[in-house]
């Protein structure tokens, strides 16, 4: 019984959720309605107008509801299964005495499976997520919403009812881009309409297609005004190749946090999220570089973490070589 419970809470939960995703496709599919059947259908008159309006309106459309889906249904991206430590190490870092204790367990896991991670938990161990039991690669972070870490996390958007992060990033900035571009649209085509409104309102003859109108643009430049600082803003961040969560904390190197330390340039972070060819970076198909485990860092900030790291993984490899070779002739 206490299971079934728990189902039907989660169950519930689950369904709250979603409720900003319908609001905004409720919205849409209203939008739909008011735009083309009662403003261009019933209330232009002006044939090859209806037809253009009609014609640049519906491609908008379907590049803002495709970013959409994506955003929402592109599956979440954790951490490759050689960072989770298993139920042993687990428990045993759990059970640390000392942080030292914790902090050297961690940091033998990370050297014997090689894992690339270069940033570190304030107090300097490696990062570790004790829900998940694994080694957080650089820039993840575990989502209480989703239950699990999650790679490159920016936040939890409850708009789109997912985690903004590796897997959706340039999904999510191509939403928030085309909802600019699709509802700037609408109102700038639906502002003739609207003044016409409030010029015959009182001899009307539909009344009620007139409200639709009204609402129409009302609501388009609402969303334009809202989505614009949040699309710009992400832009800002790109360019910067920082994260939300990485705006507000500083990530922390083994030298200490450093908040440009993965900017490697304006054109190459941009690069990084949506690609080199500008067609596909405007269309939200997959065209993010890396796997979202390694990051290129800042050369000039610090050029001499990554060589150092390099060096190590060569001089391991060297010593497994020998170790090899040793075996060989000792067989
Ligand atoms: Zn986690
Ligand atoms: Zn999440």
């Amino acid at each position: 019984y206490p299971m079934s419970l728990r189902q039907s809470r989660m169950c519930c939960f689950e369904a709250l959720k979603s409720i900003p995703v319908v609001f905004i496709l409720a919205i849409v599919a209203w939008s739909y309605y008011a735009y083309v059947v009662q403003m261009c259908i019933l209330t232009i008159d002006n044939v090859p107008k209806k037809v253009i309006y009609l014609f640049i309106y519906h491609p908008l459309l379907f590049l803002f509801l495709w970013s959409y889906y994506q955003t929402i249904f592109k599956p979440l991206v954790g951490p490759p299964t050689d960072f989770f430590v298993g139920e042993a190490e687990g428990e045993r870092i759990a059970t640390a005495q000392t942080l030292d204790e914790r902090r050297t367990s961690l940091l033998r896991f990370s050297r014997r499976g090689d894992l690339p991670v270069l940033t570190r938990h304030f107090d300097g161990s490696i990062r570790y997520c004790f829900l998940c039991r694994c080694i957080k690669p650089d820039r993840a972070h575990h989502c209480s919403l989703c239950g699990k870490c999650v790679l490159r996390y920016d936040h939890h958007c409850p708009w789109t009812n997912s985690c903004v992060s590796y897997a959706n990033y340039k999904f999510f900035i191509l939403f928030l881009g085309w909802a600019l571009v699709f509802c700037t649209y609408v109102a700038a085509t639906s502002l003739e309409y609207f003044i016409l409104f409030w010029q015959d309102v009182n001899n009307s003859a539909s009344p009620g297609g007139k409200f639709h109108l009204l609402f129409l643009f009302f609501a388009s430049i609402m969303f334009a005004i809202s989505v614009s600082s949040l699309f710009f803003y992400h832009l800002y961040l790109t360019g910067k190749n920082r994260t939300t969560l990485e705006s507000f904390r500083a990530p922390i190197f083994s030298d200490g946090p450093q908040k440009d330390g993965f900017n490697i340039g304006c054109k190459q972070n941009f690069q990084e999220i949506f690609g080199k060819i500008f067609l596909t970076a405007i269309i939200p198909i997959w065209t993010t570089r890396g796997d979202g485990v390694h990051y290129q860092v800042n050369s000039v900030l610090l050029g001499g973490l990554q060589q150092q790291q390099q060096q190590q993984q060569q001089q391991q490899q060297q010593q497994f070589g020998n170790m090899r070779y040793a075996l060989k002739t000792t067989l």
